[in-house]
């Protein structure tokens, strides 16, 4: 979506931009000993392995994971790839001046475009990449080997104009073919849920936590590691490459459309179609492969399915100026069809894997309403996660998470969150003095609040306390925090 002007190059304008992210170390105060979880005082074992091979080797693990936010920016680093992959691209923003694109360290699942002095800026949340990876890799593990294969093949002819080898393709084939049944048990209902788990927490908490799913499977091996082909996150994998690279082109639209021509400063309906089509028409004008296209294709889908998904739990109905996804969705299907840039056999294929993906974005929704477990019943997701550490009798836990919570750079809606939760246990704290569980949750919300309040130069301190004083004004239904699940046994 393009933005309002500012008075900086784009350079200048990208630096104060990451600088104005803080991470939390102070968070780190808030992690229990030995509480479980992914301790942030002690990074896993393939990170460790990344930072050394860059050479950070000195400070506390967050230093040192600032450092390598510092030193390696994925979103610029898909920016280098776009311009060498798609030339068109390159010469629709000849003319614009220097555009710089550059992540920041924040959980929202938008991107931006601002007008600079010299350029533009294009930023976006590194919040998109987590997001779109886990909703790729769900998809992904759950789709026919023929939509794998597609995926991967296609990614790769698109990155790098070549595909596998055949030895490697077989490998995947006969990977895939074993493998196939695995996940049959979980379609649709509990893939579902994991689905619904993952967009109310980033609705809730404006964070995205691996499904379960996800975990329980191996890490990938980098490439050349033979045990990637086939492996089941691996058209996952390339399908988030293709939602990214269609995103960053949504962007690129902005500016080779002009859409800050004018007195138009907000972007509009009509330019944000305009800049969905000018992204896909790029993405097929660049391939002669019908893997390529129907993979291109199917990177827009999952982009514009992850915003649909993000809506129907958004009730908060956040700001933005893109139409409903679903308007979006429909308009690629009537291009894919009607373009003339694709040959029958492309088509076919691409509507195919449309068909398909569709139909499981189906089933998800679907299934995932009907998949009843306690793990995934409704509510608030951080007033659950804290009634089920008060019914254990246990704090740890819940600390620990809120200290993960934080690093991933979500703190509006986390701050909302924990805000809404402090009132709404103060006011039971009144009615009920003597009650054991909801003096443990208070605690547990109340040692967020005074760590953040010791570190007095933090902004975090301000946004948790301004969420209070609006939770404060709002009335709160009294069902949430220490419902029947949360009363002490
Ligand atoms: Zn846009």
């Amino acid at each position: 979506m393009p933005d309002l002007q500012v008075h900086q190059t784009p350079e200048e304008f990208i630096a104060n931009e990451r600088a104005r992210y803080e991470t939390f170390e102070w968070i780190l105060h808030l992690v229990p000993a030995g509480a479980g979880g992914t301790d942030l005082t002690r990074l896993p074992s393939e990170i460790e392995e990344q930072l050394t091979r860059i050479g950070i080797r000195e400070g506390s693990p967050i230093e040192r994971m600032r450092e390598a936010n510092r030193r390696i920016d994925w979103v610029r680093d898909e920016f280098a790839q776009l311009l060498d992959v798609f030339p068109n691209v390159r010469k629709s923003l000849a003319s614009a001046g220097d555009v710089s694109a550059a992540a920041v360290n924040e959980a929202e699942f938008n991107g931006h475009v601002y007008r600079c002095k010299g350029g533009y800026a294009i930023i976006v949340p590194t919040g998109v990449l987590l997001l779109t990876s886990f909703t790729a890799e769900l998809y992904g593990m759950f789709s026919t080997s023929h939509f794998q294969r597609t995926m991967v093949l296609g990614d790769k002819l698109l990155a790098s104009r070549s595909a596998d080898p055949w030895r490697e393709q077989l490998q995947r084939a006969a990977r895939l073919a074993e493998t196939s049944g695995n996940f049959l048990a979980l379609y649709p209902r509990q893939a579902g849920a994991e689905l619904q788990i993952l967009f109310r927490r980033y609705s809730d908490l404006g964070v995205s936590d691996p499904p379960d799913l996800i975990r329980a499977q191996s890490t990938m091996p980098l490439p050349p590691d033979p045990r990637r082909l086939g492996h089941p996150l691996e058209a996952g994998n390339h399908l988030r490459q293709l939602a990214i690279k269609f995103l960053m082109l949504h962007e690129c639209a902005h500016i080779a459309l002009n859409h800050f021509d004018g007195s138009l400063a907000q972007g509009t309906w009509t330019q944000e179609f305009d800049a969905d089509l000018w992204a896909v028409r790029t993405m097929l004008e660049s391939t002669t492969s019908r893997y390529a296209a129907a993979a291109s294709v199917l990177g827009a889908w999952l982009l514009m399915t992850i915003a649909r998904h993000a809506e129907a739990f958004d009730k908060a109905k956040s700001q933005t100026s893109h139409p409903p996804a679903h308007e979006r969705i429909d308009n690629l299907w009537t291009y894919v069809r009607g373009t003339n840039l694709l040959g029958r056999a492309s088509k076919r294929l691409a509507l195919d894997c449309l068909e398909e993906a569709q139909t499981r974005q189906v089933a998800l929704n679907r299934g995932g309403w009907e998949f009843r477990e306690p793990r995934f019943a409704g509510g608030n997701a951080l007033a659950r996660f804290l009634s089920d550490c008060i019914a254990k009798r246990t704090l740890d836990p819940f600390l620990d998470q809120v200290a993960r919570w934080l690093y991933q750079g979500a703190p509006s809606r986390l701050c909302h969150s924990l805000a809404t939760a402090r009132v709404e246990l103060e006011r039971k704290n009144k009615k009920e003095p003597k009650d054991e569980g909801i003096k443990l949750g208070l605690d547990a919300v109340m040692q967020v609040y005074g760590t953040a309040d010791r570190h007095s130069n933090s902004v975090l301190k301000d946004m948790l306390q301004d969420a209070y004083w609006a939770a404060l004004a709002r009335p709160v239904p009294d069902d949430q925090v220490s419902g029947s699940s949360a009363s002490p046994p």
